[in-house]
């Protein structure tokens, strides 16, 4: 597996360490969070926009609150 963003070898999952930590913080801190997505905001790693907060990290597009607390607590 390769993480999304960096692509950077990972033993499983779609976030390195660094990048699941990054969009956590992001995540916690609502920054780049998106008010009403839309499938234009689809998450990268699952494709849903649905139910879930988006946050934007350009330029490597969206990713939902699910696999970016998923990943966070793999890596933690
Ligand atoms: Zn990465
Ligand atoms: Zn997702």
């Amino acid at each position: 597996m390769e993480c999304f963003i960096c692509s950077k070898r990972i033993e499983k999952g779609y976030l390195c360490k660094d990048h699941a930590n990054k969009l956590y913080e992001k995540l916690k801190n609502r920054e780049g969070k998106i008010e009403s997505p839309t499938w234009k905001n689809h998450c990268s790693i699952c494709g849903e926009h649905e139910n879930r907060t988006i946050i934007e990290y350009p330029p490597h597009g969206y990713f939902c609150d699910k696999d970016i607390i998923e990943e966070w607590n793999r890596c933690k």
